[in-house]
């Protein structure tokens, strides 16, 4: 490749992805992405409806083909009204084997009584915030996960530092202290690639080297930014990536969204995930 033509990030991944799309492809082409989580307000009071709902937006703007959203417990919202794309699905008529799967956005304790068959199932998986922390106490679930590897089913997981530190009976202050091995650990003890999440987000994987994401700011520091790296990651997935190269592709181009991001507009997380694609 001649200088100045490769991609931003061939350092980490080869090419960006989306790639360019054929003349000829359709929404099949990119593949469907199902996010689960989002617990009502009628659960305990707490209504997390919204993180669901930013993964749902992120994996739509990252190129999805169709994107489908499961909403648990009170399952009362039909559309959403900002979005009309998503299409909200009760749990049951999920094909889980056909779908790339955002799982724990949002989750609430509700995401437990998903996770088996979410995790025995889902043909692509990424696993994020209550599904991590529910996994963390259950050692069923954990056997689970790694047997996705066994399968060659791709399984990302995307961890904060608290809840690297809960997945591996560490204090997050151990987590920060050395988050190359942090990220490693994780990705052995659950087979699968792990994406330490941060400044300097990590990216590992069983069998190579980890990686150090160089895009990303203090901008991100806000509500729902996991949420949106989730769904880009399930988009990437969906889209025939391999899992390695989902997630880091994810990663620098969610870091890269924020570092050009327009002054004085104020960096949201909704924003962000309209931005993600472009
Ligand atoms: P979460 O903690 O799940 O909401 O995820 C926050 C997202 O924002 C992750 O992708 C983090 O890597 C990113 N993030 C948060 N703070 C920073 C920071 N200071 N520098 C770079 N990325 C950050
Ligand atoms: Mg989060």
């Amino acid at each position: 490749v001649e200088p100045g033509h490769e991609p931003p990030n061939a350092w980490l991944s080869g090419p960006a992805l989306p790639a360019p799309r054929a003349h000829a492809s359709h929404k099949g082409s990119y593949g469907d992405v199902a996010v689960v989580g989002g617990e009502g307000l009628a659960a305990r009071g707490m209504g997390m409806a919204g993180a669901a709902l930013l993964a749902a937006s992120a994996a739509l703007h990252s190129g999805a083909g169709r994107v489908l959203v499961t909403l648990l417990d009170d399952g009362h919202l039909q559309l959403d009204p900002q979005q009309p794309e998503l299409m909200l699905r009760r749990f049951d008529a999920l094909a889980l084997e056909q779908l790339t799967m955002v799982c724990g956005c949002g989750g609430g304790q509700a995401i437990a009584h998903v996770l088996p068959e979410v995790i025995s199932r889902a043909a692509r998986l990424v696993l994020d915030a209550d599904a991590l922390n529910t996994i963390a106490t259950q050692a069923a679930l954990h056997a689970l996960v790694v047997a996705r590897g066994q399968h060659g089913q791709p399984t990302v997981i995307t961890p904060h530092p608290l809840e690297a530190a809960r997945l591996l009976g560490l204090t997050t202050a151990e987590v920060q202290a050395d988050r190359l091995d942090a990220a490693q650990q994780l990705a052995d003890q659950f087979n699968c690639v792990a994406v330490l999440k941060g400044s300097g987000t990590v990216i590992a994987a069983p069998d190579r080297v980890p990686a150090i994401n160089p895009t990303g700011n203090a901008r991100l520091a806000t509500a729902g930014t996991g949420d949106v790296l989730a769904g880009m990651v399930g988009a990437h997935l969906a889209a025939g990536a391999s899992a390695w190269r989902a997630a880091s592709e994810a990663v620098y181009q969610h870091g890269q969204a924020a570092d050009v991001w327009p002054a004085g507009l104020a960096l949201t997380a909704s924003a962000l995930a309209r931005r993600v694609g472009g």
